[in-house]
């Protein structure tokens, strides 16, 4: 029997954690991270994952991008440096590792054969937190035993399908919640369930449920900004469970400013991570 709890993230927690810059501090500070991320058709997930994730204070980004998709990042993020795959149309080979504080990967990326195996090697040569999502989850699913080998302090960022794949599939929200803190406990990772009150499960089997965000997000590339918020603030110095909590709080928030304004229907997942700054501003 474990000693875990529940929690809901609230308004003032988030503004606990904040952390405000030094008048002194320099890009330096705040880290560089490696987004891996897009295949033919799917670079607006690239961009979006990229935006949001300089939209939460990272000090330097890299893409890696598949050659296709250089002129769509490099013409539309133009904060962000970009790594070119050797392959044009999917991930198939990593960059050299050394320089990064932490890697976001999945978002658009697609399943094929050389993206799984590209995939094992990031996982078996890095030992900076991943920040997995889509794909990269996806992939993992049809590969359990790699679950064992993510570097600690991992988070992975399932909606109910991609952690049905990964653990086992359900229809019972409340089964899925026990199913998820049980996973936590096991690999020793981060893991946010996602959907309305997203949970997030830590390897001690604590649940925080996080109150921000509308069904005006269940639209796609919602999540590939999530991925970006929390690779921002991974990298940017917060630990995984703060990094988990803040980012699922700011990203609702966001949601909500942009439900404010545009409606939930015609709200776009860009015009989250263009409300990102006003979700700071509550906390900050
Ligand atoms: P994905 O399915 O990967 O695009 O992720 C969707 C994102 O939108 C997740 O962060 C969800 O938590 C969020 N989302 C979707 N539907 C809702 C909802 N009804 N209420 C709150 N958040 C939602
Ligand atoms: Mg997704």
């Amino acid at each position: 029997q474990c000693e875990c709890n529940n929690y809901l993230i609230e308004t003032d927690d988030c503004r606990s954690l904040y952390k405000v810059r030094s008048k002194f501090a320099h890009k330096g500070h705040f880290g560089h991270a490696l987004l891996i991320a897009g295949s033919t058709g799917k670079y607006g997930a690239s961009v979006m994952a990229a935006r949001a994730c300089l939209r939460s204070g990272v000090g330097l980004l890299t893409v890696h991008t598949p050659a296709d998709g250089f002129q769509t990042i490099q013409g539309s993020v133009h904060e962000a440096m970009v790594s070119i795959d050797p392959d044009d149309s999917c991930f198939s080979a990593l960059p050299v590792l050394d320089t990064y504080n932490a890697i976001g990967v999945g978002p658009g990326l697609g399943m094929d054969e050389q993206s799984a195996a590209a995939l094992k090697l990031l996982i078996q040569q890095t030992h900076v937190p991943l920040v997995l999502d889509a794909d990269a989850l996806n992939i993992l699913g049809e590969n359990k035993t790699w679950l064992s080998f993510l570097p600690p302090g991992s988070i992975l960022t399932p909606h109910p399908k991609e952690f049905g794949r990964l653990s086992e599939p359900t229809d019972n929200h409340f089964n899925r919640l026990e199913l998820l803190r049980a996973f936590a406990v096991r690999y020793r990772l981060y893991i946010v369930l996602k959907g309305a009150f997203t949970a997030t499960a830590t390897p001690e089997g604590d649940l925080f449920f996080n109150p921000t965000g509308n069904p005006g997000m269940a639209t796609g590339g919602s999540g590939d900004v999530l991925t970006g918020i929390i690779l921002g603030l991974r990298t940017s110095g917060y630990s995984a469970r703060d990094a988990c909590i803040l980012g699922v709080w700011l990203h609702g928030k966001a949601g909500d400013l942009a439900a404010k304004k545009y409606g939930q229907p015609s709200m776009l997942p860009g015009d989250m991570i263009e409300m990102l700054g006003k979700a700071f501003k509550k906390i900050s």
